[in-house]
């Protein structure tokens, strides 16, 4: 039978860092219920901090193999050294930071001196919001280059979570327009650009705009500090106009966004003028939003 999709999958990107995409998505979250919140962030997830989940429970994230070398075993010919493109083995000793995984080392050693283990690339958790909903956020270990995988892991985990009462997955995602953007936008039913009034922000928000109508995602605009350069925000509603998008609002610089960051509160906790605003924006994007059925 045909049933209708009970939750709606909405992603916050921004193309770059610093736009305010965390604060938008934190404050939609806090605004939300019947909700489940992934930080698909996992290189700087932060979003943890304005919405202060209790009980994370943690679970570790398998990530590639990697590739170590047995002295005792090695008889010293050279080869896993000449055929690892990645320049990872000086010496006969694997460095786990530039070892990608790839395992070339391990079917040529004459000796099997070479083990490829999986290796533990970081961890992800599962906590609780005041209004008992669930809300997820990992943490890539350093120099680990696994972050499309994370992201699907702990997407994939997450979305155990749907029940009956379950509306909407928020997912807060990462910069970029690489494959953790890939990620975090699979299985998505609308996504929320937030973008800068500057010229990189309008340059990274053509990029994202580009990757998203390739892989034919919905998706609308909510400007941020467009009054910090007006001809920009200008540039900004054309860009949108050209490409049929909706811009769902303009929001002022306001030094209450810092402070609310600064008091680890959402702004909409902070400033009820922009809880207003805030509210508004959610209208028109609810509105926006796809029924469709599974
Ligand atoms: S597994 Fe691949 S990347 Fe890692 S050391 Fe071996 S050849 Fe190099
Ligand atoms: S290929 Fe095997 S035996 Fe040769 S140097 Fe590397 S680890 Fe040692």
């Amino acid at each position: 039978m045909i049933k209708d999709k009970s939750y709606r999958q909405i992603v916050f990107l921004s193309g770059k860092g610093g736009t305010g995409k965390t604060t938008f998505t934190a404050a939609f979250a806090k605004l939300l219920k019947n909700k489940i919140v992934i930080d698909c962030d996992v290189d700087a997830a932060n979003l943890y901090l304005l919405l202060k989940p209790s009980g994370n429970k943690e679970s570790v994230f398998i990530g590639c193999k990697k590739a170590a070398i047995d002295l005792l075993k090695c008889t010293g010919c050279g080869l896993c050294e000449e055929v690892c493109r990645f320049d990872a083995i000086k010496n006969f000793v694997v460095d786990q930071i530039s070892c990608e995984g790839c395992g070339f080392c391990v079917r040529v050693c004459p000796d099997n001196a070479i083990s490829f283990e999986p290796n533990i690339s970081g961890i992800f958790f599962k906590g609780k919001l005041e209004d008992d909903s669930v809300f997820f956020h990992a943490r890539l270990n350093p120099g680990e280059g696994n972050s499309g995988k994370l992201v699907t892991e702990i997407k994939k985990e997450a979305l155990t979570n749907i029940d009956e009462k379950t509306e909407w997955i928020l997912i807060d995602g990462p910069p970029g327009i690489g494959c953790p953007v890939n990620a975090s936008l699979a299985g998505s039913d609308f996504v929320v650009l937030i973008a800068e009034a500057t010229l990189t922000g309008l340059h990274d928000l053509k990029r994202l705009i580009e990757l998203l109508k390739t892989f034919k995602f919905r998706h609308g605009i909510i400007i941020n500090k467009y009054d910090l350069n007006e001809e920009i925000t200008r540039a900004i509603c054309d860009l949108a106009n050209d490409n049929g998008i909706e811009i769902f609002g303009l929001i002022a610089f306001n030094p209450d966004f810092v402070r609310s960051l600064q008091l680890g509160k959402t702004i909409i906790e902070h400033n009820p003028d922009i809880k207003t605003q805030i509210e508004e924006i959610w209208s028109k994007i609810k509105f926006e939003i796809p029924t469709h059925q599974i």
